[in-house]
């Protein structure tokens, strides 16, 4: 390991060197965790044997769950799929029923092995690394102070919780059910608006939508349509869901590829939007950084593509204002809480019970060895830290077949992963908000943060911003300004339709 004072000189003669500056400190960040070079030489010959091996099994073990359903084999993503878009209650519950029975038995038992593997080698490590607590070192990758990750947990509990329970009582009136059954949580609206729309009308929805915060980004989005970098068709035989990659090529020239499966829901709109950001993002990252240093950290890789949905988001709001069609309006603004609560509410609750399975106390307070925890003991750990943030059993929502679900998140078995994503999206919310606040500015502000990449930590990313992410209060006002804000809403749209009284 090169001495500082040798890299300082470096820096001071060197201009590559000391434009990769970032990149190397961030490197430098794990120096005083590394051990001597003949045990690191080791355990990076041992790893392919470790807890990774487990969870490689895992992905094979999942992929191969089948469950009879309707008279036909089918398979986990398909069964999750149905449960997100059947209308009906009772068939809702019969799909979480067979999804739970099949992640049962001997699936539940290797799962549970498999995270005493992740949470026990973490622990050893952690230990001979001198990491002061199991979430410092996933903390550290994600340039973020140990205490802001603190705080975004504290702040989802107390404000996030109590409106999610607030937000599923109006779900479950608006369903016209007394009481919601886990089942029932990401139920579409009876009401929501099904009209396709064409790909053509797609575009020129998402190159408005830019256009009307940044025209240099929209500039952006249309080569991803001119070049024809964009492949959307759901087709048969093509894989599911949703990506973009982009790659900086010799001669520091970015590229950006976005991969669909694009049907005409708004849903599939505003993913379109979401995947461009990912693009634009790339594109200015790419050209101002280079490769080593254009990707940001899980915690806000997901800002501009959020930030594209948000904008898409309201702009499919305004049409459908103009139209004056309220229900498809409150329809589409249900979809998005429910994304939103996804992102941000769920993850913290995942975040709890990975925190809790690494050795947390009760209370988040202190920290201990993990100890091996029986499919048993997992099942009544998931399903308390999911009642701390959606109620009591009754209260909002009844659990029956969902114990098991911890079972398939295989996030788990990359240690300290999920809150990432509730960071990233209350993060870009706030930052949302700032827009109108700032006027003007802010587009030039909004672009500098992109062209970043990974060379600035949070609190640096948000200075210009006037925006402070070690306060507690960033956190509160960010989940009361956008998720507070779109509860509101459609309480409001709720009780003008006569539908709740
Ligand atoms: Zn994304």
């Amino acid at each position: 390991m090169i001495e500082d004072k040798i890299l300082l000189n470096y820096y001071a003669m060197n201009p590559f060197v000391a434009k990769h500056r970032p990149w190397i400190e961030q490197c430098r960040v794990f120096k005083p965790h590394l051990l001597s070079e003949p045990v690191e030489s080791a355990l990076t010959k041992r790893s392919p044997f470790g807890s990774g091996a487990w969870g490689e099994f895992f992905d094979e073990l999942e992929a191969d769950i089948e469950a009879d359903f309707g008279g036909e084999k089918k398979t986990l993503t398909e069964l999750l799929h149905l449960l997100s878009e059947s209308q009906s209650q009772e068939e809702r519950a019969q799909l979480l029923e067979a999804i739970n029975t099949n992640l049962g038995g001997i699936f539940a038992k290797y799962s549970a092995q498999t995270l005493y593997m992740v949470a026990g080698a973490a622990s050893v490590e952690n230990r001979e690394r001198s990491y002061k607590h199991p979430m410092e070192g996933a903390n550290k990758a994600n340039q973020i102070p140990d205490s802001v990750v603190d705080i975004l947990h504290k702040a989802v509990n107390e404000v996030g919780g109590p409106l999610t329970k607030r937000y599923y009582r109006l779900k479950a009136a608006l369903l016209g059910l007394k009481k919601l059954k886990w089942s029932d949580r990401n139920a579409p609206m009876p009401f929501s608006d099904t009209t396709i729309v064409p790909f053509a009308d797609a575009k020129s929805m998402v190159l408005a939508a830019y256009e009307s915060f940044s025209p240099t980004l929209a500039g952006l989005v249309t080569t991803f349509f001119d070049q024809r970098r964009i492949d959307a068709p759901g087709i048969k035989g093509k894989r599911g869901g949703a990506f973009n990659y982009s790659v900086v090529l010799p001669g520091n020239a970015p590229i950006s590829y976005t991969f669909l499966n694009y049907l005409g829901s708004s849903r599939d709109v505003m993913t379109l939007a979401h995947e461009v950001g990912h693009g634009v993002h790339g594109l200015l990252a790419g050209a101002a950084q280079g490769p080593l240093m254009f990707h940001a950290p899980i915690a806000y890789c997901e800002t501009a593509s959020v930030f594209g949905e948000m904008t898409a988001f309201n702009f499919l709001k305004k049409q459908l204002i103009l139209k004056g069609d309220k229900k498809s309006l409150l329809a589409l603004i249900m979809g998005k809480i429910d994304d939103v609560i996804n992102t941000a509410v769920r993850q913290i609750s995942f975040s709890n019970f990975e925190r809790r399975l690494h050795g947390m106390n009760l209370s988040y307070t202190t920290w201990s060895e993990p100890k091996k925890l029986s499919v048993e003991e997992l099942n009544n750990l998931w399903i308390a830290t999911t009642k701390e943030l959606y109620g009591e059993d009754g209260d909002v929502f009844t659990y029956e077949n969902a114990e098991h679900l911890w079972s398939y998140i295989s996030h788990f078995h990359r240690p300290f992963y999920v809150y990432g994503y509730a960071f990233g999206e209350l993060l870009t919310q706030s930052l949302y908000a700032e827009q109108s606040r700032i006027g003007d500015r802010f587009e030039s502000l909004y672009l500098d943060l992109l062209k970043s990449g990974s060379t600035k930590n949070v609190v640096e990313l948000l200075a210009p911003f006037n925006l402070d992410p070690t306060k507690e209060t960033f956190w509160v006002d960010g989940i009361n300004n956008g998720l507070g804000g779109m509860v509101n809403e459609a309480e409001k749209l709720s009780r003008e339709l006569g539908i709740v009284v």
